[in-house]
């Protein structure tokens, strides 16, 4: 036996060994679906006891990010569901009007019909606003389906079904995709809808709808609504700027529950995810152009400028226009009093554990590849966040989600194995470098001169 094949043994011993520590850590964890039962307000997915059979869902079109992130474009996605023209499911209905709304002008004139495979392959050539309502279903179906899987629930209900009891039909909510002229989207608990508007620059128009990020935003903002449902009132500091937080994690991450999007990242930014600009600003591109309008409209007739925002009871959450990035430098000492700093203080919080998560699982070598690590990483991440919230109290500030997020570390490590410790570490030192708890907090006036001490 030669030294080389000695060293191999050896190192296969090393493996086996790690193998059996990994087991053995494993076996230490409860279920994040424990969690979920004992509350006892959501149904866990029990054990299968066949297979899954086979059709059972539609093929749709839709855009992979935004229309003007060219190099991805419209790309071909299966949902395994069963969609009704509409398109519409048990959870998701797309309208062409929501009763008692004042909005005119819906460009599409029909709901979108699957053909003779059940598929709903609109041509965008051909009806690009029949594209839009399979789009935008699309966009809405996948957010929620990457968080029932998280949350491993079989009946998903929106806050209003949340008292239903059981056996009664569950109300879907309606998806408005061209619900008039103006800078808009939102989510309206009250009329239970998602609203996404358009807006016509210099002859040319722009829909909010086709925007994955705006889609899955205000998905996000009905999706939380649905786990805690006493936020939705709070616009004011950490609370009301956690609805927005949220909202912009979820298009992040619904971004990177899908591995094409993961392969075109690192390949973009050959794994440094401070680069992945286009994953970490919300509606990038739209925002530019609604900047552009809000600017024109403002110089014409003084109105103040609109965004991507939930409409709350009295209709007054706006939001100014321009980007967002959660790829930012700011800390609870350095960010202003406005929602949208703060929010930025936790979005930027969460991503920075996503890319220290990243750097530390990465190993293309021997291990996956640096699209499904980086995959991989998001969904513990946003499990993570997601335990963190779900397990903190029903107005939490950004401080306890954080703690609540080092607690279910261990929680989710049963069905996504990681470094415990490490992980551990890392939320709590973003959490300390990014003082979360100042975040929106009164502050000391600091000296006017600079130059004193
Ligand atoms: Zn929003």
């Amino acid at each position: 036996m030669g030294a080389g094949a000695s060293a191999d043994i050896s190192r296969n011993a090393e493996l086996v060994d790690d193998l059996d520590r990994l087991v053995k850590k494993q076996q230490r964890f409860v279920n994040v679906a424990f969690n979920q039962r004992q509350r006892g307000a959501l149904v866990h997915v029990e054990g299968r006891t066949e297979p899954l059979t086979l059709p059972s869902g539609s093929a749709v079109y839709l855009w992979k990010q935004d229309p003007s992130v060219t190099r991805v474009g419209i790309r071909k996605v299966y949902l395994p569901h069963k969609i009704r023209p509409g398109p519409r499911d048990d959870n998701i209905e797309v309208v062409l009007e929501i009763p008692g709304t004042t909005e005119k002008d819906h460009k599409a004139t029909a709901l979108a019909n699957p053909d003779a495979l059940g598929d709903f392959l609109a041509d965008i050539e051909g009806d690009p606003f029949c594209f839009d309502l399979v789009h935008t279903y699309a966009v809405v179906r996948l957010t929620v389906d990457m968080y029932i899987r998280d949350l491993q629930l079989l009946d998903w209900k929106w806050n209003w079904d949340l008292n239903l009891p059981p056996g009664q039909p569950k109300t879907p909510i309606k998806v408005l995709c061209h619900a008039g002229e103006k800078a808009n989207a939102t989510y309206h608990r009250g009329k239970k809808c998602l609203k996404f508007y358009y807006l016509t620059v210099e002859s040319k128009t722009g829909y909010l709808c086709r925007s994955f990020d705006i889609v899955s935003h205000e998905t996000g903002h009905a999706v939380l609504d649905a786990l805690k449902p006493q936020l939705y009132s709070h616009t004011q500091g950490q609370p009301g700027a956690l609805h927005e937080a949220f909202a912009d994690l979820t298009a992040a991450f619904a971004c990177l529950e899908q591995l094409d999007m993961c392969e075109d990242i690192i390949a973009e930014t050959k794994c440094d995810l401070r680069k992945a600009d286009w994953l970490t600003s919300i509606g990038e591109q739209f925002a530019q152009y609604m900047q552009a309008a809000a600017e024109a409209e403002a110089k014409a007739n003084g109105q103040p400028t609109a965004g991507v925002h939930r409409d709350d009871a009295a209709g007054e959450h706006q939001e100014t226009g321009g980007m967002r990035n959660m790829n930012n430098a700011l800390t609870g000492e350095t960010c202003g009093k406005g929602i949208y700093e703060i929010c930025n203080v936790f979005t930027g919080y969460v991503y920075d554990i996503l890319v220290d998560f990243f750097a530390w699982e990465r190993d293309p070598y021997l291990g996956e590849s640096d699209a499904h690590c980086l995959n991989r990483c998001a969904r513990i991440v946003r499990k993570l966040l997601l335990l963190g919230l779900f397990n903190s109290s029903e107005v939490p500030d950004f401080t306890e989600i954080s703690h609540g997020m080092e607690k279910a570390v261990d929680v989710i490590a049963k069905s996504d194995p990681g470094d415990i410790k490490m992980y551990k570490q890392i939320i709590a030192k973003r959490r300390e470098d990014r003082k979360l708890s100042l975040a929106g907090a009164e502050k000391r006036e600091k000296p006017v001169d600079l130059g004193a001490w």
